[in-house]
């Protein structure tokens, strides 16, 4: 049986671009649904000064609360050293690290260059070796696709970063489509590129909804051999450049679509969608995404571990549509 692993990114990605504060208790609430739903990697929050994002506040709380649930991976997002420090204290067990392979988007984003990033970058690889080499360190690299500011993202340059933060000592390098602009084609493209560079290292495909190709974009990196899927629940977060549109891939599309092909994500739908309500009274107002929670699973749905749905109200009792 084939297994994916389905990082949620929502607490963290959806968080911070949502304008409302989530109170900490709903936080955990949520978080507690997730993984009782079966993820077993979640994005909890970012390690940035509360005046910069004020929905993070409390991170270190949060984590803290995290890592109270058995059996799934704490991670964290970090932009420097300093939240680097910050954060490992807490026990987490992955950092984060955004690092731009546009020059604009780096600039714009973390006011450094990509070169000042890398260096960034090797200073964090060196406080975990020394403080805490139990620590995985990840990159998301952010606009490996394409960017608003620079434009068309060379591949070389996507590829070169990659073998350079590889040879920097980071555990995990993912591509993100921070602006919603990857096509399946491309995905695997890139992703081939960047496996023949830096090999097993070669991390998550993190993809936007922006223009409605987040799920054949994840597609396309499975069919190349990525087994690492970034998601937020309700496509939490929305697309400041596609209102309606959300910005994350859909978890619960997601799952659906992984399970349907009969690939294991280890993730129960129905007591994910069940934490949509978790979600939607610790945000109240904001609009959640997803095709799946709407439309019920299919009558003859299994778990591609051979489970049926114990909960046969998500089963679809709609008729046909014309
Ligand atoms: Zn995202």
């Amino acid at each position: 049986m084939d297994t994916v692993l389905i990082s949620e990114v929502g607490p963290r990605d959806g968080l911070q671009s949502v304008k409302a504060t989530m109170a900490t208790a709903h936080k955990h609430a949520w978080i507690d649904a997730l993984a009782g739903a079966g993820l077993r990697e979640i994005e909890v929050g970012s390690f940035v000064p509360a005046k910069l994002l004020p929905q993070m506040a409390d991170i270190a709380d949060v984590v803290r609360h995290a890592m109270t649930q058995p059996g799934i991976t704490v991670m964290a997002l970090v932009p420097n050293l300093r939240g680097a420090e910050t954060a490992i204290v807490t026990g987490l067990h992955k950092i984060t690290i955004p690092v731009s392979a546009s020059e604009a988007h780096s600039l714009a984003n973390v006011r450094k260059t990509c070169a000042q990033m890398l260096d960034e970058v090797r200073r964090i690889v060196d406080l975990r070796r020394a403080q805490a080499p139990q620590v995985l360190v990840e990159v998301g690299m952010s606009t490996a696709f394409g960017c608003t500011l620079q434009g068309a993202v060379p591949e070389d340059d996507v590829v070169r970063l990659a073998e350079a933060l590889a040879e920097a000592g980071v555990d995990e390098i993912g591509l993100s489509d921070t602006t919603g602009m990857a096509q399946p084609a491309q995905v695997r493209r890139l992703f081939q590129r960047v496996r023949a560079a830096i090999g097993e290292r070669t991390g998550a495909a993190h993809m936007h909804n922006t223009r409605g190709l987040g799920l054949a974009n994840c597609l396309a990196a499975y069919d190349v051999g990525v087994r690492t899927f970034d998601s937020s629940q309700g496509g939490l977060g929305g697309c400041p450049y596609a209102p309606g549109a959300s910005g994350n891939v859909v978890t619960e599309d997601l799952v659906f679509m992984f399970e349907a092909m009969g690939v294991h994500t280890g993730v129960d739908l129905e007591k994910l969608v069940a934490a949509r309500t978790v979600l939607a009274a610790g945000l109240p107002g904001e609009p959640l995404y997803g095709m799946t929670p709407g439309a019920g699973l299919t009558k003859d749905f299994v778990y591609a571990d051979g489970r049926t749905p114990l909960d046969t109200r998500l089963l679809s009792t709609s008729g046909a549509c014309a």
